[in-house]
Parts: C-alpha cells; structure tokens; sequence
C-alpha cells in the first residue's frame, strides 16, 4: 500500500516527460560523459584546457569570462550559457578536495554540446540562463585541501569577505541576481540515510536564511527544486539520497545567498559503495541538474510540492567502511580476552610514493548499533589485540583474508 502511494504521488508530482527525459539522461550517459577527466586529483590548469575546448566547441551558445583571481592568480572564470530569462546559478568546490560536481559540470557542458539540437535543450536554453563557476577554490584544488591559500574556509566567509574567491562569489551573485542557485560540495562517503544504514550517495538542502529557520518565498522555491531533485535521484537510487541538517550558519554561503534572493539548493556528493573516484556520483549530478534545468523550462517546477524534499530522512554519521563482528581479541601480556566489534575505514594517504589506501581502527568495542559498507563475522575467530588498538594502521586485505578462512 505504502508503495502504492509513493509511486501516486511520484505521477502526480512529475510529469511523464520529465522522468523519461531523466532517465534517457541516465541511460545514455556514456555517450556524452566528458571523458577528459577520469579521476578526482585533476587542477585548474587541465580544468581551464577542458573548460577552453568545450567553450570554444560550443561556439556563440557559450560566453567564458574571467570574473577575478584567486590569492595565488589562479583565474576564477564565469560561463554563461543561454538567453532565457531564469538565471540558474551553479558554483562548484569552494572546497578545493570537493571536486565530483566540477566533472559533472564538464558532463553537463557536452550534454549541451552534442545535443544542441534537441527539444529539451533548446526549451532550457531559451527559458534559463545557466551562469557556472566551475572550481572557485583553484588554489586548494592545487593542494587537494578544503581551504584556500589563505587558509579560510570559505563557506565561513560569506559575511567578513576576507578571501578574494568569496568576493568573487559574492559580486557574481549580486550582479545577476539568480532565481535559483546550486551549491556544489562534496561530502564524507561515510554518512548515511535515516535508520537503515544505507550510504548518501546524495544529500540535499535548502538552506535556512535565519535562525528560526522560516519559509518565505525564496526558501519555498528552493525546497521545491530540492523535491524535484529528490524525485530525478530516486529513480535511480531509492533509499541513498537524504536532507543534510538545516541549522542556520550565519557564516556559510548558502544560508547568505538565500537571505539575499537566491533560492538555493546544497547538493552534496556523498559516497557509493566500490566508486572511491566518486564517478558515479557525478553522473547523478549531472543527470539530476539537467533534469532540474528542464522542469524550470517547462515550468513544471511550479506544480512541484515540497514534500519529496521534506519528507527525505536526515543525514546521519553511522556508518564505516568495514565491521568486523564479535571477534575474540586477545592479549599475550596477561589483560583478558574479550569480544568486540572493530570498525575499519580505509582513508587516502598521499605521500612521495604517490596516493594509496589504509586501513585505520576507528573504532572499537560493541558497534552493533552501526552500518558498514562491508560487514565480516569474526566468530570463532581471534586476532591480537596489539594490532587493532584505536588510530592503528592495519593491513586490510590480510585482515579479510582471515576472516575468509
Ligand atoms: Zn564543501
């Protein structure tokens, strides 16, 4: 029954167009994947070589300016593509490690590109006026760090201004006054959805612009984006797309830009199980922005209510990469034996060597209340508790290894 009712208000909620438009988009993403980039590490120098070739591709559809510096004189560029009348607004990796929407901002650019031609993006481009920011951070990009040069986070910046890149943000905004604005982050792979443990691949929010978390017009329209963003992502991924906490941060970009007219979405790439590059979450960014794109065209947006977005369960941290389950530890200097749960996850280490993965305990005792992407039982089975204590480093393939025997 429940089922039922989903599936009744999915068809009231979008229209047939639309979710076939979406899932055409899925289905041949391959044919226009932007295949110049392939992993997460890339800079601004090889994004403004692609960005020049699409740019240049896409002829007089496409207006690349260079709208100011970062700290470093890394040029900070505005593409503007489309005459109609809504301004859509996107900015990606104000956090320069949070890179998955810039590739599916180049995806989203050779969609444009070889499909020019089509209804759906000749309806977008002649009702929207797309206005991108890809890479505002290219300085930590540089380092694949949060922060800028500088040091700042720049999501803390929206009100001082102290940052070069958050006054560009800032004077853009302000010069075109968007309808609609996307702020594209990346998030830790580790959070989950609601009580059933299962990874975010996307989170949503429309962010609150006061404490006391009001609705006025500008917050409504963004929830109803956010819903018609749900309902495109659920589609494909049912039971991974969750609502990130909507407590005010006076500070943060997206909290000011809603308070300032713009309605905003926060679109967050969270993690998939066996994607570390995160390449399947940026075609859901893809997909899902030009599928948004296209119910602002139609003006289907209208009729969307917000309850796709609001009813999406919270965004919790529970989960790890991997749980070993009531293996018995035990201790060769006298301690006792006990059983216990050990939570590994597998973090990304950068060395002279190059980018590797290791596994570190982080947490251990009774984890029963937690999810992992990979869970083992461990009993019947001992390891040495010397060599699972918190923060340790441990070999993860010998571990499973053992556990498989
Ligand atoms: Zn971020």
């Amino acid at each position: 029954m429940k089922n039922i009712i989903i599936l009744l208000a999915f068809v009231m909620i979008t229209n047939v167009a639309d979710s076939q438009f979406s899932k055409t988009l899925f289905d041949t993403y391959d044919s226009y994947k932007f295949n110049g980039i392939s992993s997460r590490r890339f800079k601004h120098a090889e994004l403004m070589t692609h960005l020049g070739t699409l740019t240049k591709s896409l002829g007089n559809m496409a207006i690349m300016e260079q709208v100011g510096s970062s700290a470093e004189n890394r040029s900070i560029n505005l593409l503007k593509i489309g005459t109609g009348k809504t301004k859509i607004f996107l900015w990606s990796q104000m956090h320069g490690d949070e890179p998955t929407a810039t590739m599916g901002l180049l995806d989203l650019l050779n969609y444009i590109l070889l499909n020019k031609n089509t209804a759906e993006v000749k309806k977008i481009l002649s009702e929207t006026t797309l206005l991108i920011i890809p890479m505002l951070n290219p300085d930590g990009a540089e380092r694949f760090q949060r922060r800028t040069s500088q040091g700042i986070d720049m999501n803390r910046d929206a009100l001082r201004l102290q940052t070069p890149e958050a006054r560009i943000l800032k004077a853009v905004r302000d010069k075109y006054n968007p309808e609609i604005g996307f702020n594209l982050h990346d998030q830790d792979p580790r959070y989950s959805v609601g009580e059933k443990g299962t990874v975010a691949v996307i989170s949503l929010l429309a962010p609150a612009y006061n404490v006391e978390k009001n609705d006025n017009n500008v917050r409504m329209r963004a929830k109803k984006v956010a819903s018609q963003l749900t309902l495109v992502l659920q589609q494909f991924t049912p039971d991974h797309i969750g609502k990130y906490d909507d407590t005010f941060e006076p500070r943060a970009f997206g909290d000011n830009i809603q308070k300032w007219g713009t309605s905003v979405v926060l679109i967050e790439s969270g993690g998939w199980k066996n994607d570390p590059e995160k390449m399947f979450i940026r075609k859901l960014n893809c997909v899902g922005l030009l599928s948004v794109f296209h119910s602002i065209s139609t003006k289907e947006i209208e009729k969307t209510g917000t309850d796709a977005y609001e009813h999406l369960p919270m965004n919790t941290r529970n989960l790890f990469d991997i749980i070993i389950e009531k293996i018995t530890v035990t201790f060769s200097d006298g301690r006792p034996a006990l059983v216990a749960d050990i939570a590994i996850n597998k973090e990304e280490v950068r060395d002279s060597s190059g980018t590797r993965w290791e596994g570190r305990v982080v947490d251990y005792g009774d984890l029963s209340v937690f999810f992992a992407h990979e869970k083992w039982n461990g009993e019947g089975r001992t390891i040495d508790g010397r060599s699972v204590e918190m923060n340790d480093i441990v070999n993860v393939d010998e571990l499973l290894k053992k556990m498989k025997k």
